[in-house]
């Protein structure tokens, strides 16, 4: 470590949410660093065709996308770390710790931007298969099977909410669903149920993901949960919705989260409980998930972030690079701000 550098902000976390806001931290002259995680890039990095993200017409593939992200944050002078972070200390408005290894990097400001992981089922062929047919998200894939078959897996609003959505574009949707009882909200599974091309296959268990010749996923081997029975459903698509884990392990306990481990923000802002900490992306996000959602969030956060810089002094011992001058609080700005209030 070099003792003597503290940064102004740390960014953890490499795919939409944290390369947007290292895009506007660095062109606010912060000099941010991003901890990106050895295998950057988040959820996109395992996608293909991304045709939802604004800019991009003919669409992209998830990999180049994030690639562009990443170069536009390094063309104003963004610095990365390609490597996971290990351990966070946060404070309350003093300077926090992230740990890469050995290696401790401090700062005023840190932005968390670790992302949320689909959860798999954890069998026979849903790694292999993945953007061959299986996908973790249907409002993303869902137009990609126009007039096949195809199974949503889950029980809770997300796979209704996938449901009714992918079946806008398949022929035939079955909800498979390990139990008969719902997770999801009543008015979701009715407006699932409501949809003439939607069945409810349950309760079974999915064993398999099973390729056809082509390499492509062509049916899913399911276990009858009751009678242990197996058959197979023949399907072009299938989307695992069975929920998502926020990556907050790191900051569990010293920050506030709910009860599923997001990080709460306070009202519409990135700013946790905690000064100085900013969250973003769909490390809080357990309702919208998308790219330009997560990017958006970014944005936010690093505005967030750039604010608290300016408006709390540092303290004795930061180094304050890049924009020296306004890290104190003009006083001529309060008083000018009382009489904008007084009038
Ligand atoms: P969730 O509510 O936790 O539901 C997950 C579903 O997947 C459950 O039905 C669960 O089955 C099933 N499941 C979990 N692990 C499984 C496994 N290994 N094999 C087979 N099935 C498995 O997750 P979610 O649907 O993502 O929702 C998360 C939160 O976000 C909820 O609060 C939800 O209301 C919210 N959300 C809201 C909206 C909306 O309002 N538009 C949309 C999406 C999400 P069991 O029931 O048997 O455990």
């Amino acid at each position: 470590m070099n003792e003597k550098r503290i940064e102004n902000v740390i960014i953890v976390g490499g795919a939409c949410a944290g390369y947007t806001a290292a895009v506007y931290t660095a062109r606010a002259e912060l000099e941010p660093l991003v901890i990106e995680g050895f295998q950057w890039g988040g959820q996109l990095q395992n996608t293909t065709d991304v045709e939802n993200y604004p800019g991009f017409p003919e669409g992209i593939m998830g990999p180049e996308l994030m690639q562009k992200f990443r170069e536009q944050a390094e063309r104003f002078g963004t610095r990365f770390i390609s490597d996971d972070a290990t351990r966070i200390e946060l404070s309350d408005g003093g300077i926090h710790s992230v740990w890469v290894g050995d290696e401790e990097h401090r700062t005023r400001a840190v932005i968390l931007a670790m992302g949320a992981e689909p959860k798999r089922l954890g069998i026979p062929g849903e790694m292999e298969l993945g953007g061959k047919g299986v996908s973790t998200c249907g409002v993303c894939d869902g137009a990609f099977f126009k007039g096949e078959n195809v199974a949503v897996i889950g029980g809770g609003d997300s796979a209704m909410e996938d449901s009714i959505f992918v079946s806008k574009f398949a022929n035939d949707l079955s909800i498979v669903h390990r139990r008969d009882q719902f997770r999801a909200s009543k008015i979701m599974e009715e407006r699932a149920r409501g949809r003439d091309n939607i069945t409810f296959k349950t309760p079974y268990v999915p064993e398999e993901f099973v390729a056809g010749e082509d390499g492509k996923l062509a049916k899913i081997r399911l276990r009858q949960a009751e009678t242990g029975e197996t058959e197979e459903l023949e399907v072009g698509g299938a989307f695992v919705a069975i929920g998502h884990t926020p990556r907050s392990e790191l900051v569990v306990g010293q920050v506030d989260t709910d009860d599923a481990g997001y990080v709460l923000t306070e009202g519409k802002s990135t700013r946790t409980n905690l000064a100085g900490v900013f969250a973003v992306g769909d490390l809080v996000d357990h309702t919208y998930r998308q790219a330009v959602t997560a990017a958006g969030t970014g944005t936010m956060g690093a505005l967030d972030a750039e604010w608290y810089l300016r408006d709390v002094p540092p303290s004795p011992e930061a180094h304050w690079s890049g924009i020296a001058g306004e890290a104190q609080p003009d006083p001529a700005d309060d008083q000018e701000r009382a009489e904008v209030s007084a009038s």
